[in-house]
């Protein structure tokens, strides 16, 4: 059984909010959740929900001001709180220790610079590797993420390459240095279902063959199930449950995740259960509601969900929902048809 030496990152109630002239926008409200060594872990909700927040804060990518972090601390590898560190110490960890894999290659990746150049720039300032030791450990590298010709390919420019090839060659510069943490937002977003499919495959090869830790952002549950062992759902800046990935298809609790695994087509299952979209928009972060954030939305929402926001309830060592439902007192509700098994909640 791992111990919590064995984790790799600690994030603990993290707050972030960004300062505007409307005034504070508080993105993400008290995020806690940890990742093992080698494990990955999927963070999913709609737009707004701060999962991508959460995701650029764990790399300090988001400019201070506008934004800024309240409260809460990020432990990683057991000995650094990454809230604490200079920009000057988070320009050493970032690409060597956490690699960052963005949602839009064209418009991460370097235009006027070469591929090759593109992958060994981290090589050569994290490793002290000279270029042509860089350039044998590109090449290597461009194959383990399935670029044929790879001697050719380091030669060419970003605007010579597929779409999918490009995402590919953004993967390689993520893990150029072997980063312990691989923090991918939305990595198949702006690629065709085909290829979304092979660059999954290819986040999983690299999770069995390498000993990175992977954070995959998403709004899409249907590449959550292929490639993560946990998930945590946000919904306005808060997690509102969080188990393994059997935990969340089979035995979701919270209304939001039902909401959207009836939302989003899977890959795994032939399904042909028709999907729903969950009505209305979440609200508004420079006054979040004061009790649970989803009662506008819930169809099951009772007058006490209004009032009080609800604590998490644990269900299992992995498992837990931050929803009234789960109270002991809560009448007994029915999920929806299609969404996980049929037992009351
Ligand atoms: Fe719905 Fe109430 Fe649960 Fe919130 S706490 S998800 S409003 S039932």
């Amino acid at each position: 059984m791992m111990s919590i030496k064995d984790n790799l990152l600690e994030v603990k109630d993290l707050r972030v909010s960004f300062q505007t002239y409307a005034g504070e926008v508080q993105a993400v409200r008290g995020v806690s959740f940890s990742l093992k060594k080698g494990e990955v872990l999927a963070i999913v909700g709609e737009s707004g929900c701060g999962k991508s927040v959460t995701a650029q804060t764990l790399m300090r990518l988001i400019p201070t001001p506008p934004s800024y972090i309240k409260s809460g601390s990020i432990l990683f590898d057991g000995k650094m709180d990454i809230t604490k560190l200079s920009n000057k110490q988070m320009e050493k960890i970032r690409g060597s220790e956490i690699g960052m894999i963005f949602q839009d290659p064209m418009t991460s990746l370097n235009p006027t610079m070469k591929v090759g150049d593109q992958i060994t720039e981290g090589l050569i300032k994290h490793e002290g590797l000279r270029k042509k030791a860089a350039m044998e450990k590109a090449i290597e590298i461009l194959k383990l993420v399935g670029i044929n010709s790879p001697e050719g390919r380091i030669h060419q420019y970003p605007h010579e390459l597929s779409g999918g090839m490009r995402q590919r060659v953004m993967i390689a510069i993520a893990l150029a240095c072997s980063p312990k943490l691989l923090i991918a937002d939305e990595p198949t977003t702006a690629l065709d279902v085909t290829i979304q499919a092979q660059i999954i495959d290819l986040m999983k090869t690299i999770s069995e063959k390498t000993d990175s830790s992977i954070i995959l952002i998403t709004h899409d549950l249907g590449v959550v199930a292929d490639m993560a062992r946990r998930v945590v759902v946000m919904y306005a800046g808060k997690i509102v449950e969080q188990g393994t990935v059997d935990e969340i298809f089979y035995d979701p609790q919270h209304p939001y995740t039902w909401g959207l695994l009836r939302s989003v087509p899977r890959l795994d299952t032939n399904s042909n259960d028709e999907l729903v979209p969950i009505p209305g928009t979440p609200p508004d972060l420079f006054a979040p509601p004061k009790g649970c954030a989803f009662a506008a939305r819930c169809p099951y929402a009772m007058n006490h969900c209004l009032e009080e926001d609800p604590e998490h309830t644990t269900l299992s060592e992995t498992h837990s929902s931050a929803c009234w439902l789960l109270h002991p007192d809560a009448p007994k509700v029915e999920r929806p048809v299609g969404v996980g098994g049929h037992q009351h909640v």
